[in-house]
Formats: structure tokens, sequence, C-alpha cells
């Protein structure tokens, strides 16, 4: 029989499994203690089961370790890992230090189908999601190698959460879990494109991470040049959802924009975002475009992008990102796993 990887499971479902296998459900939290907060990925370590549990475990399941392919450090400490996944295919993941914080921003797909004119992953092509394991794993192997615990946790490396909806939210379970990584839901944050029937739907889960949403531009007109899913979702759409989203959920959501040179910079475009960002209550996010190679766009001037972030600032919460670990080329939109897809950019 094929082992299933451990990672998959939410305490509830492997509470489930220990019992299909005549075990007491208050397996599943020991077993989660062992992995989530201690880091132990061989069960002959588990010392708290008994050494003939130990050994059907073994035959049962499995965690298969990440091999770190790549990796980068900048002067700021921001880590980029490349991670060969058990089964085949890479992704990154990035580690950043803030004092007493440290963050990961985790890939949700390898590459990304949306295709974002201005953006790395989107331009090196989409391969596949990531399976919850693959998710929760980067967490665990960048943690075990850094011998550090991870207090934060971004969706916003390689690809689209909210198209992979269904093993993202497995993982916020896991992370959430008290036996888990233990990581509030306030400390998580999803970063979307917009993804209607995703947002909707994030909105009725029990567990939900901060939201923030792509926004980039603002108006429809301006957005279908650099966000081709925009023809499918757009801003018409999109914000009622979040408007809606806020409704149900109370909480404070981030618009990022990304500003790039004679695209969406003027002082028109600030005052339109600003009117937009009142609507929703939301704060906004400027985000200096990160030259990526090969592709055309360019960041504005730093007047430019400050004039944009105080007309913005007159109504509502705005702050301009700094990138971490920009010559190791970690920051927003320019992870890409090169090995493999890297034709496709030049294509
Ligand atoms: N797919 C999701 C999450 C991953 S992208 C999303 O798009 O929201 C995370 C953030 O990086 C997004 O705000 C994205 O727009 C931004 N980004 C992408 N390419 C960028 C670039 N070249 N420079 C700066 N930010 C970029
Ligand atoms: Fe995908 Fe986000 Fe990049 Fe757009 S910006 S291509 S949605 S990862």
């Amino acid at each position: 029989m094929k082992k299933k990887e451990l990672l998959n499971f939410t305490k509830e479902e492997l509470q489930g499994f220990m019992k299909a296998h005549g075990e007491p459900s208050y397996r599943a939290s020991q077993i989660f203690r062992w992995v989530y907060q201690k880091g132990i990925l061989d069960f002959s370590q588990m010392t708290d089961l008994g050494k003939n549990l130990r050994a059907k475990l073994r035959e049962l399941l499995t965690i298969s370790p990440f091999e770190v392919k790549k990796l980068l450090s900048s002067q700021d400490g921001t880590l980029k890992f490349l991670f060969s996944l058990p089964h085949g295919d890479e992704i990154e993941s990035v580690v950043m230090f803030y004092g007493n914080r440290i963050t990961i921003c985790v890939s949700s797909q390898v590459g990304c189908p949306v295709g974002c004119r201005f953006c790395a992953t989107g331009m090196s092509g989409f391969r596949r999601n990531l399976f919850t394991y693959e998710i929760v794993g980067q967490i665990l192997f960048a943690q075990n190698y850094i011998g550090k615990k991870i207090t934060n946790i971004v969706f916003m490396g390689m690809g689209e959460p909210l198209l992979n909806y269904d093993n993202v939210i497995k993982a916020i379970h896991i992370i959430n879990d008290k036996e888990g990584y233990n990581i509030g839901q306030r400390r998580m944050t999803l970063s979307t494109i917009g993804i209607v029937e995703g947002i909707k739907q994030l909105a009725k889960e029990k567990i939900r991470p901060n939201l923030a949403f792509s926004i980039h531009a603002p108006s429809d007109e301006i957005r279908d040049k650099i966000v081709p899913i925009n023809k499918k979702y757009p801003l018409s759409k999109i914000i009622p959802a979040l408007i809606e989203y806020r409704k149900i959920t109370h909480r404070k959501i981030t618009l990022e924009y990304v500003i790039i040179k004679g695209i969406n910079d003027t002082i028109q475009d600030a005052r339109i975002l600003r009117d937009i960002a009142r609507k929703l209550r939301a704060k906004v996010n400027v985000i200096p475009l990160n030259p990526v190679p090969g592709l055309d766009f360019l960041p504005p001037e730093e007047e430019t992008i400050e004039r944009f972030a105080r007309i913005v600032s007159e109504r509502v919460e705005v702050s301009i990102r700094k990138s971490k670990g920009r010559e190791i080329q970690a920051a927003c939109g320019q992870l890409r796993a090169e090995y493999k897809l890297k034709e496709k950019v030049y294509q």
C-alpha cells in the first residue's frame, strides 16, 4: 500500500485515520505536536507513542522530505529557498526577519495560470496546484532549516491561492491548529488577484486569514492591460464581493497596488484608488514594481511614487512597501523557480 503524506491531514482527519486503525483519536494530537511544534519527522523519535504504534505508523504514513536545492541570503537577512518537492517540481519560499517576527512567504501553485504581465511567476507559465502537504511543508522545512519558529505566514509566493482553494484552506487549518503551528488567523495574510467565488467562500470560513486584494489599477480599462483575468473578474464584480466580505467578517482589507511607470501612476489614478479604498474602508499598500528581467515594465521615479501615496493618504491609510531581499530577487513578483519553467518565459 502506498504511504500517505502525513502533512496532508488536518487534525480532525488524522483523528479519523487513527480511529480507523484502532487507535484512540488523541494520538493525532501527539503526532501533531511532534511534527509541527518540535519539527520531528521520524516516527521512531516520537517517544510517547508505543513501539508497535511507531512501527505501524511507519508503514502507513510518511513525511517526504523537501530538498533545499538552492538557498540565497540577502544583506537584510532575507532567505530565499528553492525547494525540490518530493514528487517533482520546484517552488520558492521566502523567509523575512523583522525583529521578533519571522514571516514566511509561501507558494500555493507551481507557476501561476493568471499571467499578470509584470509578474515573474505569472509570465513563466503554470504547471499545477500544490497539495496541502507541499504548502505546509514549506513552513516545516524552512523552520527546521533556520532552527527558529516562524511566527507569520503570507500567501504571496508563487501562484494564486484562491485558485487552489481547498488545499490552501486545509493548510490554513493545520497552520492555525493549537497543536499544529498554532499561528493565529490574524498572523496570516492571503493575497489574491480577485477570484470572486473564492472571496465569497472565504468569507464563510471558520478560520480566515487577513485578506489582501491585488488591485493594481483604478479602472477596468487599465487593469485589463496588466491583469488578464480582469476580463473574467472585473472590478465591478470584485468590489461588491469585497464589500460583502467586510460586512460578514468585520476584517480590514488591504489593497495592494503595484505602481508601474506610465501605466497606473497618475494623480487621477491615485484619486480614484483613494475613492475605492474609502468605499471598502481598506488600507492601501503601494508596491514599487520590481523590474523582472525580460519584461518591459519599470517602477516610476521616487517622487511620482511619493506623490501618488500622498494623494491616497489624504483620506486612507497607506504605506509604501519596502522590498526585502531585492538583490536575491526574493521580492514580490520575482519568484520563479527557473529550472523547468525558464524556456516558457522567453518563448
Ligand atoms: N497571486 C496572488 C499572490 C501572489 S503575488 C496575488 O497576485 O495577489 C503577491 C504580490 O506580489 C501581489 O500583490 C502581486 O501583484 C505582487 N507582484 C507581482 N509581480 C510584482 C512585481 N514585478 N513587482 C512588485 N510586486 C509584484
Ligand atoms: Fe499570479 Fe499573483 Fe503573479 Fe498575477 S501577480 S501572475 S495572480 S502570482
